[in-house]
């Protein structure tokens, strides 16, 4: 089956083609730098991840583009609270964005443009929008999008515009569904608030007119991909359309897709609602981060999340399945002619894991693949069937498991851990050596204590960590 997404603006599965043979152009709504990403916003930012992976395992090459937004209502409020100036607010908050995209192993995306860096920019898109006549101006200098220029208003979110007032107007960036409105292109400055000098006066851009002036100045008037999570698709990326489609002429995104949110207890996780964790909230409480990558990759992108703990000890116990069957490949011992059952059965394995992303990344399917396949070659070599010569077509499979759901390395600080259990272990071992066993059995209820298991095996001691921790 060829790759497909499902499209937001047709609402239908459609067969992908970039615009360009093999190059696919794609834009990501970022974050605003207000605060710390919470684990909902980050599994937007992981699901656009996988996405950039999959294309690139399809040898596609990718040029993303992911924003980032600095300047903005809540972020003028909030530095004016905390006595600071808007690049020194944001400073600390994009920097921990990007530490949180490397924890969780994010690939980065070929440019971050911000907004106050990209205000000429946008200042051109709204003479452009200014000369074709779908904008006005109110007294005290704002520049307003009227939407009743735009015929096609309201095509992505399939609002109903029939109440509409001509000339209503909603200055705040964000705003229901229900209340479609002329909406601000720029804002005018206000007494004590940052703004830039601009040919269009004294003032600041909206939200919604930085993603199109970005969008377009590194892919072009027509891209591939514009992805966010879906409560972008009202009012943000509706504007955004307008913005760019009144201006052109021309179709902007050609694809558009939407992830759905992470909930917590039935209600979207939001800073706002107060039912939030950072990543930093659940890496302190002892989770690692690739548990964490798992557990948000692991449901369909357009369906909800409900996170849980649970879901997370879960997540954690699949990624040591995994990490327990890499082991006994890579540990597979003889060799000669491959097993051609297992070559067989490995290539059906490669074959579903695509197809399953293929079609709109159903990851759930793709994950299921991946462990009824391993189910089968455990039992496989359990019936003393493979050897070393299968490893390679084994690995293979896990190798292209692991370029998409990147899981199977342990994090650093796992690392960091691991070398002080193994100390315990060689102080364990040395004190069995000179036969003081109170010693060695004082250091396995360490070592269990820290959630770790012994195994004495021929070839030494092997650990693992029990489940749960
Ligand atoms: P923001 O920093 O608020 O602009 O949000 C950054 C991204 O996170 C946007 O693409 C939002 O759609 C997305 N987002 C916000 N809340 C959630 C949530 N609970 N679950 C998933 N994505 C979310
Ligand atoms: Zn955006």
């Amino acid at each position: 089956m060829a790759l497909a997404f499902y499209d937001t603006l047709r609402r239908e599965l459609v067969t992908f083609e970039p615009l360009e043979p093999g190059h696919v152009r794609m834009y990501t709504c970022g974050p605003t730098v207000h605060d710390y990403a919470h684990i909902g916003n980050l599994r937007t930012f992981l699901f656009e991840d996988m996405l950039r992976r999959v294309l690139q395992a399809r040898d596609y090459r990718v040029t993303q583009v992911m924003n980032l937004t600095d300047v903005d209502d809540k972020i003028i409020a909030k530095a004016q609270a905390a006595g600071e100036s808007i690049a020194e607010y944001t400073r600390r908050y994009t920097e921990a964005f990007f530490e949180d995209l490397a924890t969780l192993r994010v690939e980065r995306a070929e440019h971050y443009p911000t907004a106050t860096g990209h205000i000429p920019e946008m200042v051109a898109l709204i003479q452009r929008l200014e000369g074709a006549g779908h904008t006005y101006r109110t007294e005290d200098g704002s520049i307003w999008f009227r939407i009743a220029s735009f015929p096609e208003y309201g095509k992505l979110s399939r609002i109903d515009l029939s109440g509409m007032r001509d000339g209503a107007r909603v200055e705040s960036d964000e705003y229901d569904k229900e209340d479609p409105k002329d909406f601000a292109l720029w804002k005018a400055a206000r007494p004590g608030e940052e703004a830039w000098d601009t040919e269009l006066g004294r003032g600041r851009p909206g939200w919604h007119i930085e993603c199109s002036a970005m969008s377009m100045a590194y892919l072009g008037e027509t891209f591939d991909i514009h992805t966010g999570g879906v409560d972008n698709i009202f009012p943000h990326h509706e504007n955004e359309i307008a913005q760019a489609e009144a201006a052109t002429g021309r179709p902007f995104a050609r694809l558009w897709l939407h992830a759905e949110h992470l909930i917590v207890d039935g209600q979207k996780m939001a800073k706002s609602l107060g039912n939030f964790f950072t990543l930093r909230d659940l890496i302190e409480r002892g989770y690692s981060p690739r548990a964490i990558r798992y557990l948000l990759l692991s449901v369909h992108y357009r369906q909800q999340l409900n996170f849980t703990f649970a879901g997370l000890d879960q997540a954690a116990a699949s990624i040591e399945r995994l990490g327990d069957f890499a082991r006994r490949l890579e540990e597979l011992p003889g060799d000669g002619e491959p097993d051609p059952a297992l070559t067989e059965r490995s290539a059906r394995a490669r074959r579903e894991f695509e197809a399953a992303l293929d079609d709109d990344l159903n990851t759930s399917r793709a994950l299921g693949v991946v462990f009824e396949w391993v189910r089968d070659v455990n039992r496989a070599l359990d019936e003393g069937r493979g050897s070393g010569a299968d490893r390679p077509v084994l690995e293979r499979v896990l190798a292209a498991f692991d370029a998409v759901y990147a899981v199977l390395t342990p994090d650093p600080a796992e690392l960091r851990v691991d070398a002080g259990v193994e100390a315990l272990i060689a102080e364990r071992e040395a004190a069995r050596r000179e036969r003081d066993w109170a010693r060695a059995d004082a250091l396995r209820d360490r070592l269990a204590a820290l959630g770790i298991v012994l195994e004495d095996t021929p070839a030494g001691p092997r650990w693992k960590r029990s489940a749960g921790t």
